[in-house]
């Protein structure tokens, strides 16, 4: 909504229900909501959206909708295929190159460094399953 001061100035001033000329037509009432804010999306910025919106005492719903394809819970890209399975890979990899650096530092490890792959898989799946349930 946009007011012109005495001086000639045009001064930008943010529109309330009052201003709004659907909710005084006809006589008709105000509007009414079941939100005060709808999120699409439930990753990293729709949640941290909504959590502060629902902090300043909205009352806030999140709409997340995911392709059967690669199902999974809230959390959106990050928490599900983005940077925590990423991080997870990336410390189990350190840690191979640790343990076989380890035996030139005095370490003493009995055969061969082996990595088993699905357990790894089972270890960041279960991991990701709990970040996702804290969302929900
Ligand atoms: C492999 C990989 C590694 C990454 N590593 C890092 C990292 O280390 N550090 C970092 O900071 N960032 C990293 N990122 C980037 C990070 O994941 C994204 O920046 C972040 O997830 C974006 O958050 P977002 O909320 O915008 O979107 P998203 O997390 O993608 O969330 C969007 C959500 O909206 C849902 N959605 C989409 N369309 C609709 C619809 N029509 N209706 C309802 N819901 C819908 C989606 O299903 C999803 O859940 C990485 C990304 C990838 C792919």
């Amino acid at each position: 909504m946009q007011e012109k001061e005495p001086q000639g100035r045009t001064q930008t001033k943010a529109a309330s229900l009052e201003d709004c000329s659907l909710c005084t037509q006809g006589g008709r009432t105000k509007h009414r909501y079941d939100f005060d804010l709808v999120v699409v999306g439930g990753g990293s910025g729709g949640l941290a959206c909504s959590k502060e919106a629902a902090q300043l005492g909205l009352k806030v719903a999140v709409l997340d909708y995911v392709e059967p394809s690669a199902k999974w819970g809230l959390g959106g890209t990050c928490v599900n295929v983005g940077c925590i399975p990423k991080k997870l890979m990336h410390q189990a990899a350190l840690l191979g190159t640790a343990v076989k650096d380890a035996k030139k530092y005095g370490w003493q490890i009995s055969g061969p460094v082996c990595h088993d792959w699905w357990v790894n898989q089972k270890l960041s799946l279960q991991y990701i399953i709990s970040f996702s349930e804290k969302y929900s």
